[in-house]
């Protein structure tokens, strides 16, 4: 027998064309997944350089690019900027990784010299380096325990005071090679260095977006019985690995 659904939930890719390396795609599956599991109907849409932009989002997702994808969508993305502010300071859960993370940020500059400008959604800054970050990491966060994935920059990413750290890391390096920190929390924006994908491995942190949508357009959010099972195998191998 087949209930009848809590409501529709739309996710939104940014810049899948040129912003989507090692299996960031996932992340939106993994929503798509959970949102039915949870009773919920998901709505995937993609946007990409030129497209329009969909008014009624209720959760946004964006992965990691190449230098090269990150110039492609500059110019569009600054376009955007005071839409998907106004969207993050009304408290819309988003997740950005890597690339758009250093964009959502004030700038990066890069190893070859340009600077990308971001759009200072999260209070960080990322410089190129010629050190390239690798591996497997482990990152310890107050907010959803143990979080596992892998990273693959040069840009180090410093914090300011107007975010937190997502966590504290444990095996590999993070946001830069000194401090210790990964990633970036303002407000409903989780932001992070590791692909993976992220959210296969890592369900709480989907099931916070998820909750947070639901309840910013729902007013609640009741939650279904995801099955984990797949997840708590990808943990369990991905503890394992080595750096
Ligand atoms: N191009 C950026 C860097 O190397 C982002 C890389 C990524 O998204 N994996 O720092």
């Amino acid at each position: 027998m087949t209930s009848e659904s809590k409501g529709t939930l739309r996710v939104l890719q940014l810049y899948p064309k040129d912003m989507n390396i090692y299996g960031d795609w996932g992340n939106a599956l993994v929503l798509q997944q959970r949102i039915k599991w949870h009773g919920y109907t998901p709505e995937l849409l993609e946007y990409n350089v030129g497209d329009e932009f969909p008014d009624d989002v209720d959760l946004i997702v964006g992965g990691g690019g190449q230098d090269s994808g990150q110039v492609v969508i500059q110019e569009d993305l600054q376009a955007r900027a005071a839409q998907l502010r106004a969207l993050a300071e009304d408290g819309a859960p988003m997740l950005v990784i890597c690339g758009l993370y250093q964009l959502f940020g004030k700038f990066f500059k890069t190893s070859a010299g340009p600077v990308i400008p971001g759009i200072g959604i999260l209070d960080v800054e990322t410089q190129g380096t010629d050190e390239r970050l690798i591996g497997n990491v482990t990152l310890k966060s107050p907010e959803f325990g143990e979080i596992l994935g892998y990273e693959n920059h040069s840009g180090q990413t410093t914090l300011g005071p107007g975010v937190e750290p997502l966590g504290t890391v444990t095996k590999g390096a993070g946001n830069n090679s000194k401090d210790g920190h990964e990633g970036a929390r303002y407000r409903n924006v989780v932001a992070s260095y590791l692909h993976g994908s992220l959210l296969p491995k890592n369900p709480a942190i989907a099931d916070f977006l998820i909750k947070t949508a639901a309840e910013r357009k729902f007013g609640e959010f009741v939650p279904g019985k995801p099955d984990d099972g797949y997840a708590r195998l990808a943990r369990e191998h991905a503890a394992r690995r080595p750096r």
